[in-house]
């Protein structure tokens, strides 16, 4: 990937959900530090602790717990990004964190339980709206928040199930909190990526076969990149989306502009 001109020189922002390599939070963190961004990261145990420490340092980035499931760990973390920022504001925020019990993720959804419903729809879901809750005290007039969403969320893809169920809520929860916090000067917006191999994505059933149909017949006949994400993030996360709130903004090769036949050719 070209080098990002310096889009987020100063700027400082939030990332939640780097696994891995492989994850789209890795991506978008990447490039946010290649444009000037200083990053603080964040992991919900410790096994992803141990695997995020290099990443962080390879980045500049600090790091702070957070399961985004509990309100008590939402509100040490705006305490302690409190001391950690002083007079210092939060940019950006990026969310790309999801989670579904497998027995519930594998559907079918009628027959997804309580419980298992609650659960996908509060860590994929509310947990939006809660960082946002927790955070106000620390975001910039003009912060961007960005979270990553699929088009699951309103067509119905084979397996995707309850999941298109909790994205479906997300991207209404991006539209409502972008109006309610537009006029502090604040966004918030979505990236609506095809389907890329990372371990969330694992969990979807039959997820090579997912691939396999998006490579052959997306309009661009490839796969979505991580680095595509993370350039789209990067302009929602910049100056450069000053104008632009409350948006899914695909980015997925083309594939959602498909009709039931799969393509023109
Ligand atoms: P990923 O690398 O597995 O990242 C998901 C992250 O969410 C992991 O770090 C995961 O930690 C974390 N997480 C789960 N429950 C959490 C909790 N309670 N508190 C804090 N973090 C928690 O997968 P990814 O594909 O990059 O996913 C990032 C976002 O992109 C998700 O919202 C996903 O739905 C979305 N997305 C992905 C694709 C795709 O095809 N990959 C397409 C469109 C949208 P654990 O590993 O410990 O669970």
């Amino acid at each position: 990937m070209h080098n990002p001109p310096s889009l987020l020189a100063g700027q400082t922002g939030l990332i939640m959900g780097v696994a891995n390599e492989h994850s789209l939070a890795h991506a978008i963190a990447t490039t946010a530090h290649a444009a000037g961004a200083k990053l603080i990261l964040t992991f919900p145990n410790a096994s992803i602790e141990k695997r995020l420490r290099p990443i962080a340092e390879s980045l500049g980035a600090t790091v702070f717990p957070a399961d985004v499931s509990s309100d008590a760990q939402l509100k040490t973390l705006a305490n302690e990004l409190g001391h950690h920022l002083g007079d210092t504001k939060l940019d950006f925020v990026v969310h790309a964190v999801a989670f579904a019990p497998k027995e519930d993720l594998q559907g079918p959804l009628s027959l997804c339980s309580r419980e298992g419903f609650a659960t996908t729809l509060d860590v994929s879901c509310y947990s939006f709206i809660a960082l946002l809750q927790h955070l106000a005290p620390h975001l910039a007039r003009s912060a961007s928040i960005v979270t990553l969403t699929y088009l699951g969320s309103t067509r119905v893809i084979p397996n995707y199930h309850l999941m298109g169920v909790a994205k479906a809520a997300l991207e209404a929860a991006v539209r409502y909190l972008a109006a309610e916090v537009g006029p502090l000067g604040q966004r918030v917006n979505a990236i609506s990526a095809g389907p890329i191999n990372t371990l969330a994505a694992r969990g979807i059933k039959d997820f090579p076969a997912m691939l396999k149909q998006h490579e052959q017949t997306a309009p661009l006949r490839r796969l979505t990149s991580p680095g595509d994400v993370a350039k789209a993030a990067l302009y929602l996360l910049s100056d450069l989306s000053a104008g632009v709130t409350g948006e899914v903004h695909m980015v997925d090769t083309g594939a959602n502009i498909l009709g039931p036949s799969g393509n023109a050719s």
